[in-house]
């Protein structure tokens, strides 16, 4: 669809107006047989037709080419008024600059969540539409602003919902989630202190029964030790004793030998029945010493 002729100052020349809508081209294209049409009204045209809707010439689609030079530029020289004079713009601007002007005319009317320009969306949801100019002034009352709790909570409301706003409630959520979310924390570190300590406890077990096997097992080893003690003592003990009366057996021997010493030359021999009697043990036993002194040497 073109622009209403009735927008523009001054003459407007025929060979810019649309052939299908009558008014004047918008994004225009060009037929070969010379005719100039808006882009959206020939491609509407061209679903049902096949022809120049002007001089019913075949006309395809492909066919359809930018209009020429001269023309477009004596069509962006054209003077327009503002598409929102009717709400008191008095805008009058080239058709080339149009959109720039419209894109940040005061009049144009615009969301309150609009995002655009210099404008900050303060809460999307607002369904106020303003004009530009009034966005400013609606913002400051608009029921969608947000600001923080004026009690002080630190919580941010939108003017709608202030009326019910209760900040010990808010508080007290907000507390009850921290605790929970505190506690949570507290168990899992406790669940990990606990399974830490009970694999030391299995660890000092293990270890007390080692050194408990250990253990036993020395004492074995001493007991052991002991009785070897005990039996070299008593050994040891016995062979003194050997020793001692080994001897004093000696000492009386030779007592013996001194006491016969002066009877050997004339002395008969000695009774049969006491000299086979003692002599023979007495012999062994001094051999038995004889053998002992030279071990011992
Ligand atoms: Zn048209
Ligand atoms: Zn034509
Ligand atoms: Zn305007
Ligand atoms: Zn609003
Ligand atoms: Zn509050």
């Amino acid at each position: 669809m073109g622009y209403d002729l009735e927008r523009f100052v001054g003459y407007v020349n025929e060979g810019l107006l649309c052939c299908v809508c009558r008014d004047v081209l918008e994004r225009p294209l060009q037929a070969p047989c010379e005719h100039a049409y808006c882009d959206a009204c020939i491609s509407s045209w061209l679903i049902h037709h096949h022809s120049c809707p002007e001089d019913r010439l075949p006309l395809d689609i492909s066919t359809l080419r930018p209009l020429h030079r001269y023309m477009r530029n004596d069509l962006s020289r054209l003077q327009i008024r503002c598409v929102n004079s009717g709400q008191g713009c008095d805008a009058v601007c080239c058709l080339e600059t149009l959109h720039t002007h419209e894109d940040e005319c005061p009049f144009t009317f615009i969301s309150c969540s609009y995002t655009g320009g210099d404008y900050i969306c303060y809460q999307c949801g607002c369904p106020v539409q303003v004009e530009r100019r009034g966005l400013e002034s609606h913002l400051l009352e608009c029921e969608f602003r947000s600001r923080a709790c004026p009690s002080g909570c630190g919580h941010t409301l939108l003017s709608v919902d202030q009326s019910q706003h209760n900040c010990v409630a808010v508080l007290r959520t907000e507390l009850e989630l921290l605790r929970a979310e505190m506690l949570g924390k507290v168990e899992v570190v406790r669940r990990e202190m606990e399974s830490r300590l009970d694999s030391q406890r299995r660890h000092m077990v293990q270890k007390e029964s080692l050194l408990k096997s250990e253990v036993e097992d020395l004492k074995g080893q001493v007991s052991r030790v002991v009785c070897d003690v005990r039996a070299l003592l008593e050994a040891e003990r016995l062979r003194r004793q050997e020793l001692a009366e080994a001897e004093l057996e000696k000492r009386e021997l030779l007592e013996m030998l001194r006491c016969l010493q002066p009877f050997r030359g004339q002395a008969g021999p000695t009774q049969p029945g006491e000299g086979s009697r003692k002599a023979r043990p007495r012999s062994l036993t001094l051999d038995c010493i004889k053998s002992r002194e030279v071990t011992v040497i």
